[in-house]
């Protein structure tokens, strides 16, 4: 995922790179291909680049245990100067200063931080996943087990026992 910034030319232009996950260096939780939609403007003093990413990963449910396949979708915005002194107006975390006019960015690693930033915390397979039996370990998702009917959580045991003594 390279941008030649000497051949570019003044002005607004998109690009689009498709690459292999492995290529870009993510992890085997991630499959296909990575889909980059690259805004890329071009002024005297910088280049500024605005990146769709779309990737799909496989993630494992935190309540069933199931892996689901979810569609990861993030953008975010860098803006390259060609100078230190022009740089301005725009966080920091979102400027790169260039060693030259003339040079090759490669987005790859940036493409593959902030995916990484962007899978969920917590991983539902829906907000209706039932999850799995505590005790059986059934997928209530899939399968009905008895255990609930007769299964007394043993805090509970403990405190029937208290109020049978009085
Ligand atoms: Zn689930
Ligand atoms: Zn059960």
């Amino acid at each position: 995922m390279k941008l030649n910034t000497g051949s570019l030319l003044l002005g607004v232009k998109e690009y689009s790179f498709v690459e292999d996950t492995g290529t870009v260096g993510l992890d085997e939780r991630f499959t296909g291909d990575v889909a980059v939609l690259a805004r890329v403007e071009k002024t005297q003093k910088l280049i500024e680049l605005q990146a769709t990413i779309r990737v799909t990963a496989k993630l494992i449910c935190d309540r069933c245990a199931e892996e689901i396949e979810k569609i990861i979708q993030t953008k975010y915005r860098i803006v390259y100067f060609f100078s230190e002194d022009d740089r301005g107006g725009y966080p920091v975390e979102e400027i790169v200063v260039l060693p030259s006019e003339n040079t090759v960015i490669d987005i790859s690693d940036d493409v593959r931080q902030f995916i990484e930033l962007t899978i969920p915390l917590k991983v539902l397979c829906g907000d209706e996943c039932k999850g799995l039996c505590q005790i059986c370990g059934t997928n209530l998702n899939l399968n009905t087990c008895s255990c609930t009917d007769t299964y007394i959580d043993p805090r509970w045991e403990q405190l029937n026992k208290l109020l049978n003594q009085n």
